[in-house]
């Protein structure tokens, strides 16, 4: 498999405000097409640092592709560097200027005399025409690594790449077919699941298998590569499967889905409703539900019921739960569930309540105490959590334990 890597260049990409794109876009190019991207390097307008990182990256790379720099003015040195990096001499390219000095005429103007270095090419290099500016790119095989430069702007690199480069490089990798699949995985810590995942992906070495803790829940990333399109969807699903198995309930998609997307497929499967009563999530777990498309076939209704005397009110849990237990209890959240159940008439309740922070934590009950109820028709109980976070993650948190609590009743 090719190996490629990018180089984005321009001081502005070391600032705290602007980003590099180039190398996302890039990168999902070049992956569909099975070349796997191994470094990324952003470089300053810096002459002696880019030559360097040009110069290493052309050693351990099969493809190269520098974006930014090919602009008119002085900052923009990429031309120069990258020509050194490769041990080539620029050449001059008359056509390239009578081309640019016509482009000005027709916009009405006169070609400032700093846009001729825009028709100096390295020597040997296949020149990539730019519709949408003036900077012309470059393709070069150095000492068999490919060396394409490109432009900075997206809207000129990315026809170009699409229009000049995507066809070669797909030539060049082989066919190459790539199935991927994303198990995520809830109420498992991430080394929790690499010890079950590990003895069985590494089972697989020609297939990348990574895991990655996100938020609330952990991802296994699985890609496998095969020049038969049906052998690598074969060992991408097989490994799937052995994973789904060994680790069990916890896995909650084996596609990537949303908590939310998996708890309203099982709903709608059986038929069957569900309300929400919230405190400490304030709306966030109805929100969650609502939106994924079709949800009102089995979300009925939902309750933020912040305050002890709404929690009364509303879901009609009695004071006296409240007074012997706070608020903040599994009792709490059993009565809130119950409650929300009947005022709603669903099949299944949840409720939450809990500690967001950061102040309202006791010695007994720290900030991210949170508990969970649950009512349907075979009875209603709770779990009872701490959740590491501050408040932003604790709330959510809380939505997907409460979500995951939901689904375990639902499978
Ligand atoms: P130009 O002829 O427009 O000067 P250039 O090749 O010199 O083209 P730069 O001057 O490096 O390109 O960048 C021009 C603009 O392109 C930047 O201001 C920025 O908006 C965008 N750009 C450059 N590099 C990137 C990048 N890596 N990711 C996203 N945008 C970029
Ligand atoms: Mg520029």
């Amino acid at each position: 498999m090719l190996s490629a890597e990018i180089i984005a260049i321009g001081s502005e990409l070391l600032t705290p405000t602007k980003t590099d794109t180039n190398s996302l876009w890039l990168t999902e190019k070049l992956n569909d097409i099975g070349i796997e991207v191994m470094l990324k390097t952003i470089v300053g307008d810096d002459g002696s640092r880019l030559e360097e990182t040009v110069r290493d990256a052309l050693k351990r790379s099969d493809v190269v592709i520098t974006t930014g720099g090919l602009g008119p003015t002085a900052d923009d040195i990429t031309r120069e560097y990258t020509a050194a990096a490769a041990g080539r001499a620029l050449v001059y390219h008359d056509e390239i200027e009578q081309h640019l000095r016509e482009r000005f005429r027709s916009w009405g103007r006169e070609m400032p005399e700093i846009n001729k270095r825009q028709a100096f090419v390295i020597d040997g290099a296949e020149i990539l025409p730019n519709p949408n500016g003036s900077a012309v790119g470059m393709l070069a095989e150095i000492d068999g690594t490919l060396l394409i430069v490109l432009p900075g702007p997206p809207r000129e690199n990315q026809p170009m790449f699409i229009d000049h480069v995507l066809e070669r490089l797909r030539a060049d990798a082989g066919t190459v077919y790539v199935k991927r699949r994303i198990l995520r995985v809830s109420g498992l810590g991430e080394s929790a699941v690499d010890e079950i995942a590990a003895p069985i992906y590494t089972g697989y070495p020609s297939v990348q298998t990574s895991i990655l803790f996100n938020k609330s829940e952990v991802e296994i990333h699985i890609a496998a590569r095969s020049d038969n399109e049906l052998e690598a969807i074969a060992t991408c699903d097989r490994l799937a499967d052995e994973l789904t198995k060994a680790i069990g309930k916890p896995v909650f998609a084996t596609n990537g889905e949303t908590m939310e997307q998996i708890v309203g497929e099982h709903l709608k499967r059986r038929g069957e409703t569900v309300s929400v009563a919230e405190s400490c999530t304030g709306g966030l777990i109805a929100r969650r539900l609502t939106e994924v498309p079709g949800s009102s076939d089995y979300f009925v209704e939902g309750a933020v019921t912040y305050s002890n005397e709404a929690k009364i009110r509303t879901l009609s849990v009695p004071l006296s739960v409240i007074e012997a237990n706070g608020a903040v209890s599994a009792e709490c959240a059993e009565a809130m569930a119950k409650g929300m159940r009947e005022y709603a008439g669903t099949d299944h309740a949840i409720a939450v309540t809990g500690i967001a922070g950061p102040g309202g934590g006791t010695d007994e009950k720290p900030v991210g105490t949170v508990f969970i109820g649950y009512s349907g028709a075979k009875g209603t109980k709770s779990v009872g959590l701490k959740l590491p976070g501050d408040r932003y993650l604790i709330r959510w948190r809380t939505s997907q334990a409460a979500l995951d609590y939901l689904r375990r009743q639902v499978m």
